[in-house]
């Protein structure tokens, strides 16, 4: 992750894990606006406990199998007790519904999320709740069992969660430069890709230049590592090669989906049309964060 943000200190939610909460620009603008959502809805709150978002420069944050690209947050449901532990479990006697689910409603409503991840038992409390004070009952059922639609919930069941909500928001524009920037990166040693040995059949019509594209090598490396003469190859004799393995989803473009948005608001989701793909008004955007990319690699680490 380059060019990471930490969320800042506020009074409106604490940093359990200050060291951890590192997040794209577009992660922590998120929290941020959806944190403070719940506080203009409940002036009164207590503040929202924040554990891992990710280290500074991404990467694996044990134990977490997530949490490496600035994308994940952990947040604290809020709880009817104050002074409760990071991590104590919500339960119906302690979890606090209207501050939750407004947390939860922004994050849906007002942010690009992937999933938010939360154990069926809590997701139970928070879809009574929701179905109690929403007009759009199937918006509700769509968000927590999904529909014809959406084959997908959008929040999803995970054991375990039932102290804190996993958020996975999109990043378009620090995804897109992370596309962009790619070939360069692993260029300059910054994402280090894995190699393996693989033995390969040469089929009728092949040339080196073709195997070498498809299995991510070169030409003078499969010529090095065989002892080729020369390029010329003959069908069924066998080369080894030493394939790179690509970042899985390194070149794909970020295609963020519609917000899944109720009924009362569709007049907002109509004047607000989300494309598949980043706008490309927000093309100038990425750009200049690609600026900034080039800056940070150019500068001595
Ligand atoms: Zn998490």
């Amino acid at each position: 992750m380059f060019n990471a943000v930490q969320m800042p200190a506020d009074r409106q939610w604490l940093l359990s894990l200050p060291d951890q909460a590192w997040g794209t620009e577009e992660t922590i603008a998120a929290l941020v606006r959806c944190i403070h959502r719940v506080n203009e809805g409940h002036p009164d709150s207590p503040p929202a406990i924040i554990g891992s978002i990710s280290a500074e420069h991404g990467g694996a944050l044990p134990p977490h199998k997530s949490h490496r690209t600035g994308r994940d947050a952990d947040v604290h449901f809020y709880l009817t007790r104050r002074g409760s532990r990071w991590y104590e479990p919500a339960t119906a006697d302690n979890l606090d519904r209207p501050r939750t689910w407004a947390l939860l409603r922004a994050i849906v409503t007002e942010t690009d999320v992937e999933y938010v991840l939360i154990d069926r038992s809590v997701q139970a409390l928070l879809e009574q709740y929701a179905l109690s004070v929403e007009s759009d009952s199937a918006w509700v059922a769509d968000l927590f069992h999904g529909s014809g639609e959406h084959p997908n919930p959008l929040v999803k069941h995970i054991p375990g969660h039932t102290g804190h909500m996993h958020i996975r928001f999109f990043s378009p524009i620090a995804q897109e430069r992370g596309r962009r920037a790619y070939d360069r990166l692993v260029e300059q040693g910054h994402v280090k890709l894995e190699h393996r040995e693989v033995k390969y059949t040469i089929e009728p019509g092949d040339t080196l230049s073709e195997i070498a594209q498809r299995h991510h090598t070169s030409v003078e490396e499969i010529v090095r590592r065989n002892d080729l003469q020369g390029t010329a190859i003959i069908a069924g004799s066998q080369l080894v090669l030493y394939e790179t393995l690509e970042l899985r989803g390194a070149r794909d473009r970020v295609a963020v989906p519609r917000r899944r948005l109720p009924r009362s608001s569709s007049a907002v989701a109509s004047s607000d049309p989300r494309p598949a793909e980043p706008p490309s008004g927000s093309d100038a955007m990425v750009q200049a964060a690609l600026l900034d990319l080039e800056r940070s690699l150019d500068e001595p680490r």
